[in-house]
């Protein structure tokens, strides 16, 4: 992609209707030569009706294949480039670390709309944004003694990515908010990353209030595309100084980039789980200061064993053991429900709960439920025959849905109403297992004196419904918050003195070996939703099984020994960070064909490796069915790749991937550090 001095031919970025973005070569007529760039907007003619269409320059050829004939392209309609030949270097190494085709890339990273003929003429958008009404009203604070050191350490360190380790609550916004302010001064840019829309939204309604408005643009999936439009020809024109955002965000334009912070690093959502590119946010972020020069400042309460592993090993790691003036970490009380089912409770709420809820909202503070779970309930039986219901096309059981009154597949969406049994045919159904719909409805009659509201993915049907939610539980109109994992994280409401998990136990129960790392993490972050203020707080985790280490560990708060017990499970297993992983999935609509095609990659990979000497380093698992074996109908094989060579062993087993030829009936996904192995 690199451009030469007497180009001949340039290669475009064109969007086909419904085929996505797809590269083509043309013929540089003589007098546009000195004048063509990467990342101007170009018009070509194409198809046999020469239709003209809207592309951009991605690259530029000596020469083209032999048999292809290219034509001229029309003209240069927009002269001043949408992104710089460093921005492609990113994509392009992107591409091929990830394993995908740049196309898929440039797919995610160039909004779609920026291929329509007359996006000049976009009206500004209309619809005012909740951000619009918010003014710059906090002055600026001093940081307590602690934080001081930090960020001072920070500040000194050689190393580009930091990690700033700091309990809940100790104050790692404002150590980052001095560090953007240093930024800005510098004449820099500032990328700022958050796991989910709902906390970019709180994030950058903070920054405001700490720096105007002027300077401060949002990036995520939900933006609508004419705003894209506008942010991203600022952030071309140096407009703006701070960009809040979502994983993709790393891939927004950004000029002169100083600062790149990712706050909740260990959170799963920085990984794009598919389609391709299945990039991790935070690892583009390491190329990307790598490629700038720029510093990377990762933050969590609980950070992530890998990023945890590498800084102790390069000096990096930053520490504030304190929540903020002192306040104390809240009390957690962990209660057996084996016994609640003795002494006859059933409802998912323990007798401790109740009493604790009462009190909180007695004295007038608040309370957060977290129920890991979407839907009403786990599973559905048929009441005549035993049968569970599955979906037709996974093998996953049927989650129940209250709100519509719909059973749905949590993996591909398939939707049944009214069902009948499939072996039976009976309609009498009963639904087991405790689902955040579920949970709602009985803390609607056991606590029928307060008001409840609940948040999860699917209560967000309208736009703005879950900033609406949160802001009433700012304000105090919501007594009880009912929520999934997404109420766990960056919540700041000091007047939520209790937080009570309905059940501790589904976190850990994953077949996976992230799963322990999880499930500490969730519930140590929902915990430090407690007591922010300077009401000592409370957290109830329920459980089933009282002696589970990870569980002990999440009561006391206590990174530091569960980092210990898992480091060494996971160099004793060699699993990352001792490797790298890779992992293939093979599928097809036959499941024979499926396993003799993961068989015979795992054996030709197995004999590469061997020639090559390098089987002692790189370790295959599998073939094995995935844990969810069939998914929308096909069945599903994978094979893990352990890779403890680092990137001189991914290149090697990328060369290996390359030369694989699959029939057509088999599908083939190539996952590299992938966040589960389900
Ligand atoms: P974290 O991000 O580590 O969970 P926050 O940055 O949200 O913690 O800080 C917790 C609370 O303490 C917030 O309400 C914040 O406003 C307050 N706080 C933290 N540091 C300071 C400071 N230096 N001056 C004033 N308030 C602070
Ligand atoms: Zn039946
Ligand atoms: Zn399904």
């Amino acid at each position: 992609m690199m451009p030469t001095n007497n180009k001949k031919y340039v290669q475009v970025l064109v969007d086909i209707n419904k085929l996505g973005t797809k590269t083509f070569s043309y013929l540089i007529p003589n007098n546009l030569r000195n004048e063509i760039k990467i990342g101007q907007a170009v018009s070509i003619p194409f198809g046999r009706r020469k239709q003209s269409l809207k592309a951009y320059v991605v690259g530029f050829n000596d020469y083209l294949e032999e048999g292809i004939k290219a034509k001229e392209i029309d003209e240069i309609i927009e002269s001043e480039p949408l992104f710089s030949l460093e921005y492609l270097n990113l994509l392009s190494w992107v591409s091929t670390y990830y394993f995908c085709d740049i196309q898929s890339v440039l797919n995610i990273a160039l909004p779609q709309k920026f291929f329509e003929k007359n996006v000049k003429k976009y009206r500004k958008p209309k619809i005012k944004s909740k951000l619009d009404e918010i003014e710059k009203t906090d002055s600026t604070t001093s940081l307590s003694p602690a934080q001081k050191k930090v960020y001072d350490e920070i500040k000194k360190v050689n190393a580009p990515t930091s990690l700033l380790y700091g309990i809940t609550g100790s104050g790692k916004t404002e150590i980052y908010f001095k560090l953007i302010e240093d930024t800005i001064k510098q004449g820099k840019n500032v990328l700022f990353l958050a796991p989910e829309i709902a906390l970019v939204s709180q994030l950058t309604i903070r920054t405001i209030k700490r720096f105007s408005k002027d300077k401060v643009a949002i990036w995520h999936s939900s933006i609508s595309e004419a705003k894209k439009y506008e942010t991203w020809q600022k952030l071309r024109n140096n407009e703006i100084k701070i960009l809040f955002g979502a994983r993709s965000a790393v891939f927004a334009p950004i000029q002169n980039l100083g600062l790149i912070i990712i706050d909740e690093e260990h959170d799963q959502s920085y990984k794009q789980t598919m389609p391709n590119p299945r990039y991790n946010a935070k690892d583009v972020a390491k190329k990307l200061v790598e490629l700038y020069g720029a510093k990377l400042v990762l933050g969590s309460a609980t950070p992530s064993i890998e990023s945890y592993y590498e800084a102790i090993n390069s000096n990096s790691l930053f520490v504030l053991k304190e929540r903020y003036n002192n306040a104390h970490l809240p009390k957690v009380v962990v209660i057996d429900m084996k016994e609640e089912r003795a002494q006859k409770n059933y409802t998912p709420f323990s007798k401790t709960l109740i009493k604790n809820v009462d009190e909180t909202i007695e004295n007038g503070h608040q309370v957060i439920f977290l129920i890991n779970r979407r839907g009403f309930a786990t599973y559905t039986q048929c009441m005549e025959c035993g049968e569970i219901l599955y979906c037709k096309k996974c093998a996953i059981p049927l989650i129940y849905h209250s709100q519509d009154d719909s059973y749905k597949c949590h993996y591909c969406n398939f939707e049944l109403h009214n069902p009948k049994c499939p072996k039976c045919a009976s309609t009498a159904f009963e639904h087991f297992g405790l689902g955040v719909q579920k949970v709602e409805t009985m803390a609607k009659s056991v606590f029928s004196k307060y008001k409840i509201a609940r948040l999860d993915s699917d209560s967000l049907t309208k736009k703005n419904e879950h900033i609406e939610i949160l802001e009433d539980f700012q304000k105090g109109n919501i007594d009880i918050l009912i929520g999934t994992q997404m109420i766990a994280k960056g919540l700041d409401n000091k007047n939520v003195t209790l937080v009570g998990v309905i059940n501790a136990d589904l976190s850990f129960n994953l077949p996976d070996y992230r799963s322990s790392e999880r499930g500490f993490s969730l519930l140590t972050q929902v915990a430090g939703r407690s007591g922010r203020g300077e009401n000592e707080g409370k957290v109830i985790f329920q459980t089933y099984n009282c002696e589970n280490v990870f569980l002990k560990n999440a009561q006391e708060q206590n990174f530091e020994d569960f980092y210990e017990n898992e480091i060494e499970l996971r160099q004793m297993l060699d699993y990352p960070p001792f490797s790298k992983m890779i992992r293939i999935i093979l599928s097809s609509k036959n499941e024979l064909r499926a396993q003799k095609s993961a068989s015979e990659i795992e054996f030709a990979l197995c004999d590469y490796l061997k020639k090559l000497s390098l089987d002692e380093e790189i370790l295959l698992l599998g073939p094995s069915p995935c844990v969810i074996n069939k998914i929308k109908e096909e069945y599903r094989f994978n094979i893990l790749i352990k890779n403890k060579l680092g990137f001189n062993g991914h290149k090697t087993i990328l060369r290996f991937l390359k030369s694989i030829k699959l029939p057509d009936d088999i599908k083939m996904v190539v996952d590299i550090d992938p966040s589960d192995i389900l």
